[in-house]
């Protein structure tokens, strides 16, 4: 299997190569040449996680260097559950939050970090650099913080991340560098990008970035589609419906290439905050992409959705039963609070966005199987849950472990100089 360029313009590459380059020399990203066709009974047990990983990734490993690391990778990766909770007849919660960091992106974080570390080695340094607002970097750091030979560098800005998010970015071992740097999270992102376009530098430290456009990021979140689905299409013989709130596009992308390598996926619904540029795309408006605003469900703050690109230009029509909604932040309010008092349910903002979304269908869309999906863990964003509920919200013992935990940072001034020296003092310690 290769992985070929939305733009047509750089060499098809196996996925540990696509992988290891992040986004494509020509600029475009990475999508797979073709997708692998499954039947349900292709599959064993779908609680069996780590199983289903295996049986759905071998195609997308064929050729490639780490096809014999794959089980190992899956096993190391998916060792926490992505319950699938009934919340009403034909309504269900996929959790993706069980994982270390208490989001689902947990499942790409982590499947990146165990690749490049099986990939890593004395011939082959690999320094991961990544720039975040806050809940990415979370997730990174902590994948990272078990490897053998692959570091991690995280740059965030100073003063712009809550105490939470603060801690998660800085409470890891040796293999986690964390910069706090002088400058907002564009001049974050900027640093990284001239690190880059360095080559003497890239060469050096081999750099490699975590962020949502790499495809090792997406291919695992495919995962959890498959097992809720099977799950559902086994007891009911039935499509499982989706609702996914949606920032990036990276976890909706998964859901859409899941569909079409057969698994049984009717609708998904694209659920967006005030950030619209779906909805617009959807409603006819064309695709714009704009500044982003900042609502309630911050980690899906993004005014130009990097991964619609793989949408437009990938090889398979992924673009039927999709639709998209946007919803604002006085909605999501409401929705916590609603659900709360009304069903003893409490969600993080961006998964009640998928709630609301789910409470406009019509009667007849309700008869069908519905799953809502849950990227994060109300605990990670009480600050704004708790004041909307009766009571608080317990804390979750992923986040909890980490709070005793010491934290390392080191403060830097926004330049590629303070960067560098950084890189190669880091290449020195033990
Ligand atoms: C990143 C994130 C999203 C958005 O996911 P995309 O893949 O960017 O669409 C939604 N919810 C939470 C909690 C997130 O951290």
């Amino acid at each position: 299997m290769r992985f070929q360029s939305t733009k047509g313009q750089s060499p098809a590459l196996t996925a540990s190569r696509a992988m290891l380059m992040g986004a494509a020399p020509d600029g475009g990203l990475y999508v797979p040449q073709s997708f692998p066709q499954f039947s349900p009974n292709s599959f064993g047990d779908p609680e069996d996680l780590p199983g289903i990983a295996k049986t759905l990734l071998t195609s997308f490993f064929e050729d490639d260097a780490l096809a014999a690391d794959l089980a190992n990778i899956c096993r190391s990766v998916f060792n926490f559950p992505a319950p699938l909770k009934k919340l009403a007849e034909n309504k269900h919660t996929l959790e993706l939050f069980h994982g270390p960091s208490a989001a689902f992106k947990d499942f790409g974080a982590r499947f990146l970090a165990a690749s490049m570390d099986a990939m890593a080695g004395d011939d082959l340094p690999l320094t991961v650099l990544v720039a975040t607002s806050g809940d990415t970097g979370g997730a990174v750091g902590c994948a990272f913080a078990k490897a053998r030979t692959a570091k991690v560098v995280i740059l965030y800005p100073k003063g712009r991340v809550s105490p939470l998010q603060e801690r998660q970015l800085t409470c890891w071992p040796d293999s986690v560098t964390s910069l706090r740097v002088d400058a907002d999270f564009d001049q974050c992102q900027a640093l990284v990008k001239a690190a880059f376009a360095d080559n003497g530098l890239k060469m050096r430290h081999g750099l490699s970035s975590a962020n949502s456009i790499n495809i090792g990021r997406l291919l695992p979140q495919m995962v959890y589609y498959a097992t809720s689905a099977l799950t559902i299409f086994r007891q009911t013989g039935k499509r499982a419906n989706y609702i996914i709130p949606t920032g990036n596009l990276g976890n909706g992308m998964a859901c859409l290439w899941a569909r079409a390598c057969g698994l049984p996926i009717g609708q998904v619904i694209l659920a967006q905050n005030a950030n619209r540029s779906l909805t617009d795309y959807f409603d006819g408006l064309g695709f714009a992409p704009r500044a982003s605003i900042a609502t309630i469900a911050n980690a899906m703050d993004v005014g130009n959705p990097s991964n619609f690109e793989r949408f437009t230009t990938g090889i398979d029509n992924l673009n039927h039963d999709l639709r998209a909604l946007s919803v604002d932040d006085k909605a999501i309010a409401n929705q916590i609070s609603k659900d709360a008092r009304a069903l003893s349910h409490v969600w993080c903002p961006h998964s009640a966005i998928a709630a609301f979304s789910y409470d406009q269908l019509n009667a007849d869309e309700k008869t069908r199987p519905w799953v809502l999906v849950a990227t994060a863990h109300p605990y990670k964003f009480r600050e704004i849950v708790e004041p909307l509920i009766p009571g608080n919200i317990p804390p979750c013992p992923e986040l909890a472990a980490i709070e005793s935990l010491p934290v390392h940072v080191t403060d830097i001034p926004a330049t590629l100089d303070a960067l560098a020296g950084v890189l190669t003092d880091g290449s020195e310690l033990p």
